[in-house]
């Protein structure tokens, strides 16, 4: 008989070996809709292309629907770990930690339907495909799957904090994020006679400039916010003045006010600029992913669980542990209320001490258990009544 940690590790690290990209998790979602039906789930696969979701009612009666949600898909990195489990799939790799999601959403799962007979309401265990910048949360969403959902909860394994910690903090947890383009458009010439000229280089780097005076002089200084240029194209040769500049960039706030209000800025610094010079632009700017709100009330059942089961002390609920990274659960937790929290996976001993999406991410799988053990536990509390009355079991 195999135990649960000994499934758990093996899932995971056969996920790893098999890595997939957005919208094409076809293995790991046939994994994941096989282990949901024999446990007893009501499967329905195919949703938002390779997204399944695994519906089960409890034993008890009637009671609330809680949507319980794991993303399945891997990164377009060349892994560089050293481990006997590394991808088998040439420049595909695990490196945010999603194989260890669906590990620990299929243990929750099985227990929950172990322990069916004790618990009232309804589960719907999500598989979600797509998440890194792929809108694979919204495309369920647009499928229906919070239809008759009253409260989610999800998480994810962290690196920055160390393994067998929790973190978890109420409201804005993680950031929107957008991304933008702009293109400028100059006149171009010899580089011999800038005064025939409109140069798309020099206007370019004006906007680089000036965009950084949003943060530093618009926005109030206690509300987060992030404008980051990531990429400048302009220009061939070293004697000609570039008529066009291409920047590239994505932009994080917390605030949804700010999310509105980020992207005015922006257009009134790229024309003001623009015009000072003579130059023309073209901004396309696009809201990938809403801000991830927990909701108060169930942010605290989560905590109060996690104490349970690691200790007070080893719960983070400062407002530190945000970041102004960005998760596509933002979209659930933008129609009904929940919970996205943080499992601690760092581990310096075992070389899982590198950040998320770098060729080296690794995590501690000491880790997976104690995510298991938490979200199984705020689930059953949730659906126990725990969230509504405040008595968190
Ligand atoms: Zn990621
Ligand atoms: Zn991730």
């Amino acid at each position: 008989m195999t135990s649960e940690l000994e499934t758990l590790i093996r899932t995971r690290r056969d996920l790893h070996r098999h890595p997939e990209i957005g919208f094409q998790e076809h293995r790991t979602a046939g994994i994941a809709a096989e282990r949901l039906r024999t446990a007893g789930y009501e499967v329905r696969t195919g949703i938002a292309e390779t997204g399944l979701v695994g519906t089960l009612h409890g034993g008890a009666g009637d009671g609330p629907t809680l949507l319980l949600r794991a993303d399945m898909d891997a990164l377009p990195i060349q892994e560089e770990c050293t481990h006997d489990f590394v991808s088998t799939v040439g420049g595909t790799m695990h490196a945010c930690g999603h194989d260890a999601h669906v590990a620990i959403g299929l243990a929750v799962a099985e227990r929950l339907a172990a322990g069916r007979g004790g618990w009232r309401g309804t589960v719907k265990y999500v598989f979600q495909p797509a998440e890194e910048g792929l809108g694979g949360a919204l495309r369920m969403v647009e499928e229906g799957v919070l239809e008759g959902v009253d409260a989610a909860m999800g998480l994810h394994v962290w690196t920055t904090l160390p393994s067998g910690t929790v973190g978890v903090v109420a409201g804005p947890f993680m950031a929107s994020a957008a991304e933008f383009r702009i293109t400028v458009r100059g006149k171009g010439g010899h580089g011999a006679s800038p005064h025939e000229t409109v140069d798309a280089v020099l206007v370019a780097c004006q906007i680089v400039v000036a965009l950084q005076s949003i943060v530093a002089r618009n926005i109030h200084p206690l509300h987060p916010a992030v404008v980051t240029v990531g990429a400048f194209h302009a220009g061939n040769a070293f004697n000609v003045i570039a008529e066009t500049a291409t920047l590239k960039g994505t932009v994080r706030a917390f605030d949804p006010e700010l999310c509105e209000e980020l992207p005015r800025r922006i257009e009134q610094v790229v024309q003001g600029v623009c015009a000072a010079f003579g130059a023309e632009y073209e901004l396309y700017y696009h809201r990938n992913t809403p801000p991830t709100v927990n909701d108060p009330r169930m942010t605290e059942l989560v905590r109060r669980t996690a104490a349970e089961i690691v200790g007070e002390e080893r719960v983070h609920s400062d407002p530190g542990v945000r970041t102004m990274g960005a998760e596509d659960f933002g979209e659930f937790l933008l129609r009904v209320p929940g919970c996205y929290f943080f499992v601690g996976c760092r581990n310096e001993e075992t070389g899982a001490a590198y950040p998320h999406h770098n060729p080296r991410f690794d995590i501690c799988e000491n880790s997976l258990p104690v995510a298991v053990d938490v979200l199984e536990r705020a689930a059953l509390a949730y659906l126990a009544g725990g969230a509504l009355t405040g008595d968190g079991r």
